[in-house]
C-alpha cells in the first residue's frame, strides 16, 4: 500500500475521503475488486500507537492530534456552556479512540428508517443479514440474530470486574432483564442489562480500519494517503470530479473516473460540501462561496447522544477490566415507547468533565456514563468562514463570515491553488 509516495499518481476510479469507520468500509468493499482503483484520502496520521491499540488506553487519544477537539457552539439551554464534542482522527477515524462498544442499532430505528424513507432495505430484516454478514462474532450461541466469519472480530467480554456484574445484577433488580449479550434480542424490545461485545482481537483494538483496509496492504489497486487534509470537492458543471487536497502546507488535486466519496464525520462531511459550493444557498452567500448546488439539508439535523457522568468513589480500589467499559444498559423511560430512550454505558475508572475535574477527582471509582439514547433535540453545523482553516460550528451559534480568497493566475481550472499553500498553514487547529 504506498503511502504519500513522490510519485503519487492523480487519477482513480473512487476516491473515499475520510479513513474513519465508514470510509474504510467503503474503501476496504471497493478494493476487494481488483479491475478497482481505489484512493483512501485520511487528515490523521497512523493507527500504530499504543494509546489506539491498547484497549484500556482509550481514553489518552482524547484532547490530543488523534482528535479533531471540536467544541460546540455556547448552548442558552445549558448556561451557555460550550460541549466538547470528541471525533478521532486518523487511520480508523472514530473507531480507532472510541470505547470499543460493539453497539447495533435498535429493531425499531431500522423499521422506522424504512417506513421514513418507503425502502424496505432499510428495514431490519434486511439490516440483520448485513450485521450478520459484517461479523466475526466470537460468543456463543444466537445463529438466529449473529454471524460468524465476517470482517469484524466481535469479542464477549470475559472474566468481567465485580462492578459490571453488579450493575447487571441492580439492573435485574429494578425490573430491567439481563441479555447475555447486548446486539441479539435485547436490541429488539424494551432493552436490558448485558455485559459488552467489543471490537478487541489477541488483547489490541481492532478498529474497522483493521477490520476493512489493513488486511489489503499491499493491494496495488488501493493506496492510503495519511496527513492529507480534503479542503474541496471538485466539480465540472454539476459533477463531482474529484478532490483538492492539502499536505504539509502543498495543494494538490486528485480526479475520480466514477466516485468521490465524503466520509469525514458528521461534522466535517458538511463543511467540506459547504465550502465546496453545496449547501443552503443563505449560509454560502454569506461567506461569498459560490453556490453550485442550494441544498438545505446540508449541515441540518445535527444529533448526537448527550451524556453525563457520574462518579462513584471505590471504598476499596478495584481492577480496571478489558477496554474499561464492561456492561452497558438500555431501556425505555415509558413501557409504551417502540424502543429504549435511555443508555448507560458504565466505564470502570473516573470520567470527569472539565468542570467536575476542578472539584477534585477520586483516586478510584467508576462512572455511570448514562445518556439519551433517542434525544428530540437536533443542531447544525454552520461555517465560521470558506477556507478550510475556518473552524466549523455547531449547534447554535452563527459564525463571522470572511472571503475566499481569489483564484490565482496560471492554476490548474479544476484544482484552484494548486501549489504552495502560504496561506493555508497551520491546519492541525480546525
Ligand atoms: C470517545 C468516543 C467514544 C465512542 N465510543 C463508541 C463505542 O464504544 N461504540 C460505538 O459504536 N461508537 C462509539 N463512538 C462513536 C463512533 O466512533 C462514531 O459514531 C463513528 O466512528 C462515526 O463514523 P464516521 O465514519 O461517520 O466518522 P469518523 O469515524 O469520525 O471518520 C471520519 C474520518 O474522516 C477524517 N477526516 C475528517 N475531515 C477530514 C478532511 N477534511 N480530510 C481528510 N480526512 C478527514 C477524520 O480524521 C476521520 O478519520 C465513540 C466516539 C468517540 C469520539
Amino acid at each position: 500500500m504506498p503511502m504519500n509516495s513522490e510519485q503519487q499518481k492523480h487519477h482513480y476510479d473512487f476516491i473515499v475521503c475520510g479513513a474513519g469507520t465508514a470510509g474504510s468500509v467503503v474503501a476496504g468493499r471497493l478494493a476487494e475488486n481488483p479491475e478497482v482503483e481505489v484512493l483512501l484520502i485520511e487528515a490523521g496520521g497512523s493507527d500504530d500507537h499504543p494509546h489506539v491499540l491498547e484497549p484500556g488506553n482509550w481514553p489518552l487519544n482524547l484532547g490530543t492530534e488523534r482528535d479533531w477537539n471540536f467544541v460546540g457552539a455556547a448552548n442558552p439551554h445549558l448556561n451557555d456552556r460550550k460541549i466538547p464534542l470528541n471525533m478521532g482522527r486518523g487511520l480508523g477515524g472514530g473507531s480507532s479512540v472510541n470505547v470499543m462498544l460493539w453497539a447495533r442499532g435498535h429493531k425499531n430505528d431500522w423499521e422506522d428508517f424504512a417506513a421514513l424513507s418507503g425502502d424496505p432495505a432499510w428495514n431490519y430484516a434486511s439490516v440483520l443479514k448485513i450485521y450478520q454478514r459484517v461479523e466475526d462474532y466470537r460468543g456463543t450461541g444466537d445463529p438466529v440474530r449473529r454471524g460468524r466469519g465476517g470482517p469484524v472480530h466481535v469479542a464477549p467480554v470475559r472474566d468481567a470486574q465485580p462492578i459490571a456484574n453488579a450493575m447487571i445484577s441492580a439492573a435485574a433488580g429494578m425490573g430491567i432483564p439481563a441479555f447475555e449479550n447486548p446486539n441479539g434480542a435485547m436490541m429488539e424490545g424494551r432493552g436490558g442489562a448485558a455485559l459488552n461485545d467489543l471490537i478487541v482481537k489477541d488483547g489490541r483494538r481492532n478498529s474497522i480500519y483493521r477490520a476493512y483496509v489493513a488486511p489489503r496492504s499491499g493491494q496495488p489497486n488501493l493506496t492510503v494517503l495519511t496527513d492529507t487534509l480534503v479542503s474541496r470537492v471538485l466539480f465540472r458543471d454539476q459533477r463531482a470530479i474529484g478532490v483538492q487536497t492539502i499536505k504539509n502546507g502543498q495543494i494538490e488535486c486528485f480526479y475520480a473516473d466514477h466516485e468521490v466519496i465524503l466520509s469525514l464525520g458528521a461534522v466535517n462531511t458538511p463543511k467540506v460540501l459547504m465550502q465546496s459550493g453545496v449547501g443552503p444557498e443563505e449560509e454560502l452567500q454569506r461567506h461569498g462561496i459560490p453556490v453550485l448546488q442550494h441544498l438545505p439539508g446540508v449541515g441540518a439535523n445535527h444529533q448526537d447522544h448527550v451524556s453525563f457522568a457520574v462518579i462513584f468513589e471505590y471504598a476499596t480500589p478495584q481492577p480496571v477490566g478489558y477496554g474499561g467499559s464492561e456492561a452497558t444498559l438500555y431501556w425505555s423511560s415509558e413501557s409504551a415507547l417502540h424502543l429504549p430512550d435511555m443508555f448507560h454505558c458504565q466505564v470502570e475508572f473516573p470520567v470527569p468533565s472539565a468542570e467536575t475535574a476542578s472539584l477534585g477527582v477520586p483516586a478510584h471509582g467508576w462512572t455511570m456514563f448514562a445518556g439519551l439514547a433517542h434525544p428530540e433535540s437536533r443542531g447544525w453545523v454552520k461555517l465560521s468562514g470558506p477556507n478550510v482553516t475556518d473552524a466549523p460550528h455547531h449547534s447554535t451559534q452563527h459564525a463571522v463570515a470572511s472571503h475566499r480568497p481569489a483564484q490565482r493566475a496560471g492554476e490548474h481550472p479544476f484544482c484552484p491553488g494548486t501549489g504552495r499553500a502560504g496561506p493555508l498553514q497551520g491546519l492541525g487547529e480546525t
